[in-house]
This record gives structure tokens, C-alpha cells and sequence, in this order.
């Protein structure tokens, strides 16, 4: 090869590399020199009067939220927030936070949500992290975010949404320039040893994202669309779900967590919403299916689902098309730090194969199946999946040694970064991507990413704790549960523990059941012996 790429590729086949590096990859698209800061901006000058927000009975136009992302930009600025500087959106899921969020980007700063309801231990260790100095809170976080700023070296600037948008005044977009290659977000995601990590992506990545999801969803300009925010603000998903339907004249329909647990409420606001694109994970899938199926019912304007976040089975894609064949189903495949998912499988029907594909690279995307070397691994070989291109983050904020782990230079174009999912995978003959599971301890519940290992961790760090093993319960779904073991001091009870570690952990991360025993069982090498853990822990479920 005349760029000398396929050096590292001497037991492939020139043709077979070829077709792995460039077949495989997403089509090549130019991207505007633009973000989503000033595309956001004009799409609201174009539209003024049409519905950007809804929630519950509040509306609000293109016109309402640009004025309200512009006061909190200029508000941002004036607090001294310049180029690249982590704001930390600390608000429940309002209108009032998707203005906090483009009103960060549009500021220049780098967005990091932190949900209101996490513990401050959390959020200390996250702000501290990325060195975040000011954050955006809403009368719900003030008292978190005083003692989170009580706890950190330097105070943090801290600015009420609600108060800068009483003042009223600067309607105007700030004077600032916000570049394709400049940081957008932050979210951080579970890390296995105890503290989490926190993923820092680009606006080109964002932006080229949102383009693939505007195109695999069908949302055109001006046409109306819905598209629901419903998942969590610190799940990265949450980004797009308000940003894709912004970019194109679409309206963000804020669905709460309470109506999404009553999933008749759900429903109703999809169907009563005109609801015409929404994303949801596997296990919710199915929660909503099975609803559906016990009372059948038309699902108005839907026109397209997304999944994503833990594997999409086949029974479940069977079932959705049983039911609403003209819905299309788009599995969707990535992790935080590859600007959410780089992949995507668009079903408009029950697919040819017993089970259900990752698909194909999205647009300026490279996907690689590969060995522990690094080097292309046969077609059809199960491999790691990695990802190189426009997609690929930064790293992990102020953590170079988690990051040198995870982003390698991309051995086969000089110069790029690379991504190393922890995920295997293998080429399917039809040039698709099938997914085969984890390298690692890392699970997902409910949709939440999580790493076993730092609960693990954190139950260690409990005083009177000697050993601790946390191991998952039931299949994938909604009965899937984390289940832990530890033993130690007498004084140390299973009560106890719950209650330790719902102050240091999200409640997604505390285990459902809490068992206290003697010792743990161990294996023959002496490791702790997590399959005999997860019988004992099915007896009790
Ligand atoms: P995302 O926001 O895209 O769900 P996360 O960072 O939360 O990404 O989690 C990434 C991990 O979740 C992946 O490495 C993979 O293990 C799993 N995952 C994500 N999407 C899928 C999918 N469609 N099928 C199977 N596993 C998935």
C-alpha cells in the first residue's frame, strides 16, 4: 500500500485488508466547518415560531429556547467560562436543562451533566476530575451543589438557571466561535477501579452522529417530527434524543421518568404527543411490548424506534414486527466514548439471520475486528471491536493512563486516534457486524453502564469489610439484578451496607440483594468463585 498502512497486515490478504479498512468503513461524507452551535442558531432563526420543547403542558418555540440559550451563554461568559472550560449542568430533565446544555456549547464550554439526585461523593471526584469550576444549578440542586463546592479545593461559580433567565436581557448568540475540533461534552461512565471515567468528546463527532441518527430515523426539516428525550441526562444517548430533532425544526417531547414507569402513561404521551421517533433500551423494549400486546392499540405517528445499549434479541424484533409492522426497529451499537453509537442496524422487518446484527459503520466511521496485536483478525473471526475516525473521542478527561489503555494510535491510518471497545465481534458475509459480548466485568442494567468492579471497590473501602464480590442475577432485561456478597467484622450488616453504599454510588449501582457469609467461596487458583456465587443468589431472588 503506497501510505504504507497494511504494514502491520502481513498475514491478510492485500484484497481481504483492503476490504476490512476501506469496504467496511462508513461512507466518506464532508462535514460542514460548522457545530452545532451555529446550525442550532440558524435552524431558530428559520423556524421562530414552531415548537422546539414540550413537556408535559409546557411549549416552547425556537424562539423562547434560543433566547434562553443565549441569556445562559452570555451569563456563562460573563462568570468567565471561556473555550473548553467543563460547566457542570447540574438539573433534573426541564426545558429549562436543554437550555442549560446548548447554552454551555454555546458559551464554548464543555457540557457535563450531573444528575441531581447522585451522591456528592460522585459528584466531588467528577468535578474534581475534570477540574469543572462553575456549574449551572436549578432550585432542586442547590444544596447539593453546596456541598459539593464545600468539599472541592476551590469554591465553584455557581449560577442558577432560574435567576439568569428572570434577568431577562441578551437575546443575541455570544460573539463566540465554537470549531469543529473543540471538546462539546463529558459524561462519565463507570470505572472498574472505583472511580469513574470520564469520557470527553468532540463537536465533529457529536455533529456527525447526529447527522447518521437524522438519516436512519427519517427526520426531515420542518417536517414535524417528535422525538421523546426520555433517557437519564448522564447517559449520553440523552444528548442526541434532544439535539438530533433541534438541528432540523423537530420538537424534543421530555418524557419523565414517572410516566415512563407507568407504561400506560407512556403510551398515551406517545400516542397523544404524536410521537414520530423515540429511543429506548432493550429491557424497556420489551417492557413496553408486552403492555402492548396485552392491550393492542395503534401507536399514532411512530414511525421509527432506536435500541441500543445492550443487545437486541431476535425474539424481541420478532415481536415488535408482529405487532407493528410498519415501526422500523434501528439497533444501534456504541459506547460513550465513540460519540454514543458509530453503528447502526435499520430493521423494517424480522431479519433473514435467527439473531439480530450491530450492522454497519456510520458515516466517516471506521470499524475494526482485531487481535490482541492490534492486527485485522480474518473475516468471519471473532475479534475486539475498535473504532477510528471522526467518532472517536478525546480520551478520559485528566486520566492519561485510562486513556493510553483504551485510545491506541489507529495502526492503519497514521496520525488517528482508535478506540478499543472491549466488545468482540465478528464480520458476517453480508458485511455486517455481529456483536459477541464483553472482555470484561462490565454490565448493563437497565441501560446503565456499569463496572462491576467499582461497586466492588466501594463495598472494600466499607470499615469492617473483608472480602467483597458483586455478580449479576437474572437474564438480560428488566430482571436482570446485581447481587452482593462480602464478609467481615459482625458489626457489618447486610443494612448497613445498603445504606453505605447508597451514599457513595447512583442507586442504579447499588445492589438489589445484600448477602453476608462466612467467606466467599473461592476457585481452585484461588479467585474468588463468582459462578458459585450466582447459585446461591438465585435461590434467594
Ligand atoms: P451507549 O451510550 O452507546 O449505550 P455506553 O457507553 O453506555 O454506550 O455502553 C457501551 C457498551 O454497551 C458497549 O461497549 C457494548 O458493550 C454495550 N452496547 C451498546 N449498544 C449495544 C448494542 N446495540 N448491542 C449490544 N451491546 C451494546
Amino acid at each position: 500500500d503506497p501510505q504504507g498502512r497494511h504494514a502491520s497486515q502481513s498475514l491478510l490478504p492485500l484484497e481481504e485488508a483492503e476490504k476490512q479498512l476501506d469496504g467496511l468503513a462508513g461512507p466518506t461524507v464532508e462535514l460542514p466547518d460548522r457545530t452545532f452551535v451555529d446550525l442550532f442558531q440558524e435552524r431558530a432563526r428559520g423556524c421562530p415560531d414552531a415548537i422546539a420543547v414540550e413537556h408535559g403542558t409546557v411549549r416552547w418555540t425556537y424562539r423562547e429556547l434560543e433566547r434562553r440559550v443565549n441569556r445562559i451563554a452570555h451569563a456563562l461568559i460573563e462568570a468567565g467560562v471561556g473555550t473548553e472550560d467543563v460547566v457542570a449542568v447540574v438539573m433534573d430533565r426541564t426545558p429549562e436543562w436543554i437550555a442549560a446544555a446548548l447554552g454551555v456549547l454555546t458559551a464554548g464550554g464543555v457540557y457535563l451533566p450531573v444528575r441531581p439526585d447522585f451522591p456528592v461523593e460522585r459528584v466531588v471526584a467528577q468535578l474534581e476530575r475534570s477540574a469543572c469550576a462553575v456549574a449551572l444549578t436549578e432550585p432542586g440542586s442547590e444544596a447539593l451543589v453546596r456541598a459539593v463546592s464545600a468539599r472541592l479545593a476551590a469554591p465553584l461559580t455557581r449560577l442558577s438557571v432560574t435567576r439568569v433567565l428572570a434577568r431577562g436581557g441578551h437575546t443575541e448568540p455570544p460573539s463566540v466561535s465554537v470549531t469543529p475540533g473543540q471538546a462539546a461534552y463529558i459524561y462519565f461512565t463507570s470505572g472498574s477501579t472505583g472511580s469513574p471515567k470520564g469520557a470527553l468528546c468532540e463537536h465533529a463527532g457529536f455533529l456527525n452522529h447526529l447527522y447518521a441518527k437524522i438519516e436512519d430515523t427519517g427526520i426531515t426539516a420542518g417536517g414535524g417530527d417528535v422525538v421523546t428525550q426520555i433517557a437519564s441526562q448522564c447517559f449520553d444517548i440523552s444528548l442526541w434524543q434532544f439535539a438530533a430533532p433541534l438541528l432540523m425544526g423537530g420538537s424534543v417531547r421530555i418524557v419523565d421518568t414517572r410516566t415512563q414507569l407507568d407504561v400506560a402513561a407512556f403510551v398515551e404521551e406517545i400516542v397523544e404527543g404524536r410521537v414520530t421517533v423515540m429511543q429506548v433500551v432493550p429491557s424497556y423494549l420489551e417492557v413496553l411490548l408486552t403492555h402492548l400486546e396485552q392491550h393492542p392499540r395503534p401507536l399514532g405517528a411512530l414511525r421509527s424506534v432506536s435500541v441500543t445499549g445492550e443487545a437486541l434479541t431476535y425474539e424481541l424484533v420478532q415481536r415488535w414486527f408482529a405487532a407493528y409492522p410498519d415501526v422500523q426497529l434501528v439497533n444501534a451499537y456504541g459506547a460513550t466514548e465513540t460519540s454514543d453509537d458509530p453503528m447502526h442496524e435499520v430493521l423494517h422487518g424480522v431479519p433473514e439471520r435467527d439473531f439480530v446484527t450491530v450492522g454497519r459503520a456510520l458515516r466517516n466511521v471506521h470499524t475494526y475486528v482485531l487481535d490482541e496485536n492490534l492486527a485485522l483478525v480474518p473475516l468471519g473471526t471473532p475479534g475486539e471491536i475498535a473504532f477510528s475516525g471522526v467518532c472517536v473521542g478525546r480520551g478520559y478527561i485528566n486520566d492519561e493512563e485510562r486513556t493510553r489503555e483504551a485510545f491506541v494510535p489507529d495502526p492503519f491510518r497514521p496520525g488517528t486516534r482508535m478506540y478499543r471497545t472491549g466488545d468482540f465481534g465478528r464480520w458476517l458475509p453480508e458485511d455486517r457486524l455481529e456483536f459477541l459480548g464483553r472482555r470484561d466485568a462490565q454490565v448493563k442494567i437497565r441501560g446503565f453502564r456499569i463496572e462491576i468492579g467499582e461497586i466492588e471497590n466501594k463495598l472494600l473501602t466499607m470499615e469492617g469489610v473483608r472480602e467483597a464480590a458483586v455478580v449479576t442475577e437474572g437474564d438480560t432485561g428488566e430482571q436482570r439484578v446485581l447481587v452482593a456478597f462480602f464478609s467481615g467484622s459482625t458489626e457489618v450488616t447486610e443494612e448497613g451496607v445498603r445504606d453505605f453504599l447508597a451514599t457513595v454510588l447512583p442507586d442504579y449501582m447499588v445492589p438489589t440483594h445484600i448477602h453476608r457469609v462466612d467467606r466467599l467461596p473461592l476457585t481452585e487458583n484461588g479467585k474468588i468463585d463468582k459462578k458459585a456465587l450466582a447459585r446461591p443468589a438465585a435461590e434467594t431472588a
